[in-house]
């Protein structure tokens, strides 16, 4: 009988994890014994990284193609339920249809949501780049200021929060909203960041940079206070500040897929899985967890995957792998991933490039910008709809950042 791995998500994780255990099936010669689906709502690649961009098309690059060629259904829904004790997902179908899918390996490559804690007006008045259709909200209501009356409100964006997607969010916005309201226009843009300094997770090495790009950039750093409220005129800072803004946008931190609540075991402060060196979660026989889901040593120093892109293309293709391996006896292999990087894009002023967890500074401005492009362009991109070619690049060793 033909097993079944189902996977859910077609995120960088859930692609990978699909084109690996394709690949580990292969490998084996089990063409044919082994069907693997991917549940997620389009056969769709969301390219969440680039959702701050002020051009949105070729976000959501297609991989119909992509499966056909390796062999990969793709169910359009979205899994809402997970019996482990029975081994099977309940899910709903693009036309609203329930159905079950029975399986002898699930991999949850589900991603995360942006977090949003109950402060209140931001649920009513708040933009966010989480997701493309929030981002192309943003962009509308952008675009839509123009048509407004001139007032220090209409000019003023506010980005509640300056992490990562806060500061690459906040560096574009000056440019981006002379390009809509006129070059001359008065525009002002605030990071309000509750911690004492802007990249509080990024860590004090690079945060001179930073301070100095989004300076040049004409953004305005409120460190030390929290967003206390949100109303259609702007924000409330938790010391009493009062900012006009027609525009806030919510940046502050990412949480792991409800459906990770429904696996038993241990979970961390984003909502994470616990996972074992094999990304099997810990306590749960048959489920593997993947990318933005799972909690996982990078390393044997204690350090843990981020919510990233560059873990995920990493994690997907060791779950899948593993998924596969399991099935099909082949070796499983061990999660490692211990170079990592970052490169923060600080719009006209170009993009901080950086090594280790400690973020040692490589590369700045026009020179860090072009290995942004290079990352934003192809390297998180789909590969190519060629079967050789993807088994080449989706074996579980396969390095990301060399
Ligand atoms: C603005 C922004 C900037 C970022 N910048 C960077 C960066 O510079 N570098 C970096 O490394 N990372 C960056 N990230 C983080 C990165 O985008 C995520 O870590 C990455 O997308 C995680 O991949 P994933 O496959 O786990 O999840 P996702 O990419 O979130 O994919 C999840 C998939 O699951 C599907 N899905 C959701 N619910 C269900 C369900 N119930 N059933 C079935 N399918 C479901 C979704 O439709 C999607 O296909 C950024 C994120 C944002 C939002």
């Amino acid at each position: 009988m033909t097993q079944q791995i189902v996977i859910a998500g077609s995120g960088f994780a859930g692609l990978w994890a699909a084109l690996s255990a394709a690949r580990a099936v292969a490998l084996a010669g089990r063409d044919g014994d082994v069907a693997i689906s991917v549940v997620s709502p389009a056969p769709q690649l969301h390219i969440r990284p680039r959702l701050y961009e002020a051009v949105l098309e070729g976000m959501a690059p297609d991989l119909a193609a992509l499966f056909e060629a390796v062999g990969v259904r793709h169910i359009p829904g979205v899994v809402t339920t997970i019996h482990a004790d029975r081994r099977a997902v309940d899910a709903t179908g693009a036309d609203g249809a329930q159905f079950t899918l029975p399986y002898d390996r699930f991999v949850l490559a589900a991603g995360s949501r942006l977090f949003t804690p109950p402060i209140p007006g931001l649920a009513e008045h708040a933009f966010n780049v989480d997701q493309l259709d929030s981002a192309r909200a943003l962009d509308a209501h952008l675009k839509g200021l123009a048509a407004r009356p001139e007032t220090a409100a209409r000019n003023t964006v506010v980005v509640a929060g300056g992490g990562f997607t806060g500061i690459e969010t906040a560096a574009e916005m000056p440019d981006r909203l002379r390009a809509i309201l006129g070059a001359d226009a008065k525009v002002r843009v605030v990071v309000v960041e509750q911690a004492p300094a802007i990249g509080p997770d990024l860590g004090p090495v690079p945060r001179p940079v930073i301070e100095q790009a989004l300076a040049e950039c004409g953004v305005e750093v409120v460190a030390g206070t929290a967003v206390a409220a949100i109303d259609a005129d702007g924000v409330t800072t938790a010391t009493g500040e009062r900012i006009a803004a027609a525009t806030v946008v919510w940046t502050a931190g990412a949480r792991a897929n409800p459906l990770a609540a429904q696996i038993t075991g241990e979970h961390d402060r984003f909502g994470r899985v616990q996972a074992d060196p094999f990304l099997r979660a810990v306590g749960s026989d048959g489920i593997f967890v993947t990318g933005d889901v799972a909690r996982a040593a990078t390393d044997d120093l204690g350090n843990v995957a981020a919510m990233s892109c560059q873990h995920a293309l990493s994690l997907g293709r060791v779950a899948g792998h593993n998924a596969a391996a399991e099935l099909v006896g082949l070796p499983s292999h061990p999660y490692s991933q211990p170079k990592y990087v970052t490169c923060l894009d600080l719009g006209p002023w170009g993009a901080l490039f950086t090594e280790g967890w400690d973020r040692q500074v490589r590369l700045t401005r026009e020179e860090g910008k072009a290995v942004k492009r290079e990352i934003n362009t192809k390297w998180i991109y789909p590969p190519q709809p060629d079967r050789d070619a993807v088994f080449a690049i989706a074996n579980p060793d396969h390095v990301i950042v060399p």
